[in-house]
């Protein structure tokens, strides 16, 4: 019989309580008690929410990251807060946030300020882990109360617990040695914690452990190959069984390697890598358990269960007992519950699913292998019935737009001449000084643009009442820009709550839901937009504000879009054909706006970019791939325009090397990155590689409230033109200047504006 299984639940909550829960408790609002409850009160409902499943995931749950969780169970804390005199559960927040010593928080005065866990991507999904941090020094000790008072929680609710842990491969290959040293070599006092704890789970009667090994649908150098058989030839004398968890993509060269360890049974992601199950079935030993992950944990969409069972009956068949079936990953990386949403059109929301509903999928599969499709006749048609409806919905499929991406050639992505002819047209259009200066795009969104924006939501006020709102706004920030002396402006965005949703809302092809939070890290959620149809756009999105802008001012004012490939990064995308031509339709949608725009007079147009690196996938062989249709789609969008049109760039991140020639590709004549950070050694990238076209090097970090002085941003831009020819440097923050105040804004800005001006007067 098979059994059906969850790897992970969404702990946020269906209405992020848990996010409110700690951000009330951060402030002092509520005491760790009532945190604590509530916690025990959301594992409780999730586990109900699970019911009628073979096995629960059990210490899935985790106030902050799972990863840091694990880094408190193996007594892997950083140095800086050993010896905290106060709770475990606020020197777990030390890590995940930091502290200052200043703060109103207990033990400030006693134990100091101390600096946060870095974080980072959690794979490829937009969630973010606390990085384990290592030394040659580092010593595990075993904390296992965690884990044990979750299970003992499961168990008086008569849930059949499996918990869940990290891997020590994968923890290990995730962590950071702080000193530079080899982390591998920790493995042998890594694996006596796990020992012990697995001990310690066999000890309660656990009878299976999930352990997840993500790490293995990536490319390993031999020697962490070579550390999953040292680890798991040693973790086998334990007395429980080991499931090893991959997911988010496929085995390929490592499934030999994953088939073979001395484990009870593997999970694999039959999502990404349907085709390899068979071979890897075959690979198997003859007493392994198989569980496949056949409910994608990564969309919203409902899945194909006729077509799941026409493919896992055999198998079903094949594996009797030995036959798993689960979600292909965690369900943290969707909404919790589709019922939630009351404004969702109700077509499509007929077409997606949601943890709680993915679920219900699986126990509908589940009953449909072990007593037969009869079953659950009436569950089956309605899904089928689900499915057709979107396959031939015209919401759907809109073939005007698959025409005209059929219809595009290579000429659409191509400037009418090279940068060096475009570079002088611009010139004596624009007459731009030396080191021009200009700013990313957003100005502060003030606490009246955050109001006139929730009354415009309320109905209480109208069309005209918010329009007249924002246009003041605008005009605000181009006085501002005008006293400051800059000498490229933009209207400030504070028509935009974000630079995503806003174009979403605007296209079609787009649906937003109400509560389709997805955490992203700590307490901070993101809501992707639902891209569930082919993209087109209506009437034009941005050019009535950017053209009242322009009005206001002889400077040329920038018009500021989002860029297709980052508008599909942070979306829920579609099932039903390829990313690359979901973001090609996006492309030709924005490539319309860019049009429109140029046609409005706009003369220097940016298209931001800040998602582009987010969409690697995991393995290095498949970067180029991405990168054609990536690097294609945004030429698309930005080429179609006159010589004279110039058009920017903006990412905001710090990692070029590797992606350098791409970003040469796209052509823009400007790019602005994010440097500030990295005192402009980021720009060896581009010169190593000779980038041809003109950059705008971060000159200050946005992130910070602290005012650049102008001395030190003439020296930033001196080692700039150290790297890059100094007729080619822009001058501009590293991203744009939303989350500051006015305040802080203006003194910032005129420290640059100066410094500008030094440059040209020779330093
Ligand atoms: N134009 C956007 C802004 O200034 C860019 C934001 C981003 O890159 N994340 O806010
Ligand atoms: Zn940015």
């Amino acid at each position: 019989m098979t059994t059906i299984h969850n790897l992970g639940f969404p702990r946020i909550g269906a209405k992020r309580e848990l996010k409110f829960a700690l951000e009330s408790y951060w402030k002092g609002e509520s005491s760790r008690d009532a945190l604590k409850e509530l916690g025990a009160q959301l594992r409780k409902r999730h586990w109900d929410n699970q019911g009628g499943l073979d096995f629960v995931p059990v210490g899935d749950f985790a106030f902050y990251d799972q990863v840091l969780d694990m880094s408190f169970t193996l007594g892997n804390l950083p140095q800086r807060v050993q010896g905290f005199h106060g709770d475990v559960l606020d020197n777990y927040f030390r890590v995940a946030r930091g502290r200052s010593a200043q703060g109103a928080e207990d033990h400030g005065a006693c134990c100091g300020g101390v600096a946060a866990g870095e974080m980072t991507k959690w794979f490829d999904t937009n969630y973010h882990y606390i990085v384990p941090e290592f030394t040659s020094e580092t010593q595990f000790q075993l904390d296992a109360s965690r884990l044990l008072a979750q299970l003992a929680e499961a168990r008086a609710q008569g849930v059949k617990a499996k918990p869940v842990i990290v891997g020590p491969v994968t923890y290990l290959a995730l962590g950071k040695a702080k000193d530079d040293s080899d982390k591998l070599a920790l493995l042998p006092r890594l694996l006596p914690a796990y020992t012990q704890l697995l001990d310690t789970l066999a000890a309660q009667g656990v009878e299976w452990v999930q352990i997840d090994e993500p790490i293995l649908v990536t490319e390993l150098d031999a020697e962490w190959q070579h550390a999953f058989n040292t680890a798991y030839h040693q973790l086998k004398g334990c007395k429980v069984k080991l499931l090893l968890a991959t997911y988010f993509g496929q085995l390929q060269e490592n499934a030999y390697l994953a088939a073979n360890l001395p484990v009870a049974g593997l999970h694999v992601d039959a999502i990404n890598g349907r085709d390899d199950v068979q071979p890897l079935i075959n690979l198997l030993p003859p007493h392994k358990v198989l569980s496949l992950g056949v409910i994608n944990g990564r969309n919203i969409w409902k899945t194909d269960l006729a077509a799941v069972l026409n493919w896992l009956e055999p198998l079903a068949a094949q594996l009797g007992e030995r036959l798993w079936v689960a979600p292909s990953c965690s369900l943290l990386h969707v909404p919790v519950d589709l019922d939630s949403e009351q404004k969702l059109d109700a077509e499509i929301k007929s077409w997606l699913a949601f943890a709680l509903q993915k679920l219900e999928e699986l126990r509908i599969l589940g009953r449909a292998l072990r007593e037969g499709r009869d079953a659950v006749k009436t569950e089956l048609a309605q899904n089928l019935a689900a499915l057709t409806a979107r396959r031939t919905s015209p919401r759907v499929n809109n073939p005007a737009v698959q025409a005209a991406v059929a219809k595009i050639d290579a000429k659409f992505g191509q400037r009418q001449n090279a940068y060096t002819q475009r570079a002088q047209k611009q010139a004596a259009l624009l007459k731009l000084p030396a080191y021009p200066t200009t700013t990313i795009g957003s100005f502060p969104q003030t606490a009246e643009i955050r109001q006139a924006r929730s009354q415009y939501k309320a109905g209480q006020l109208d069309d005209a009442g918010y329009k007249a709102a924002m246009q003041a706004e605008i005009a605000r920030s181009v006085r501002e820009q005008e006293t400051l002396g800059l000498d490229v402006l933009v209207h400030g965005e504070a028509e935009r709550n974000d630079m995503v949703e806003y174009f979403g809302e605007q296209l079609q092809g787009y649906a937003f839901s109400q509560f389709g939070w997805v955490q992203s890290y700590g307490s901070r959620c993101v809501k992707p937009p639902i891209l569930f149809g082919d993209i087109s756009r209506p009437k034009a999105m941005t050019v009535e504000w950017i053209t009242y802008a322009q009005s206001l001012t002889k400077k040329p004012m920038k018009g500021m879009l989002t860029g297709p490939v980052t508008i599909l990064n942070w979306s829920f995308v579609r099932d039903d054909q390829p990313r690359s031509v979901s973001c090609k339709q996006l492309a030709l949608a924005i490539r319309e706006e860019v049009q429109d725009l140029e046609k409005a007079g706009v003369r220097v147009i940016q298209i931001d970019e800040a998602a582009l690196r987010e969409g690697l996938p995991l393995r290095k062989s498949q970067w180029k791939r991405y990168l054609d249709w990536a690097v294609e789609s945004f030429r698309i969008t930005a080429n179609g325009v006159k010589d004279e049109t110039q058009i920017h760039t903006h990412m905001c991140y710090s990692e070029f090397n590797d992606i350098i020639a791409s970003i040469a590709d796209m052509d823009a004549d400007v790019i602005t990155i994010e440097t500030s950070r990295s005192d402009m050694e980021l720009l060896d990238a581009f010169d190593h590689f000779s980038y041809p076209n003109e950059i705008g090097p971060g000159v200050y970090d946005i992130h910070s409230p602290n005012i650049p002085a102008q001395e030190h941003i003439v020296q930033l831009m001196k080692k700039a033109a150290e790297r890059i020819p100094a007729e080619r440097l822009w001058v501009n923050p590293d991203c744009g200047l939303k989350t500051r105040q006015w305040s802080e804004v203006i003194p910032a800005l005129s420290n640059m504006v100066a410094a500008a001006k030094a440059l040209r007067a020779g330093g």
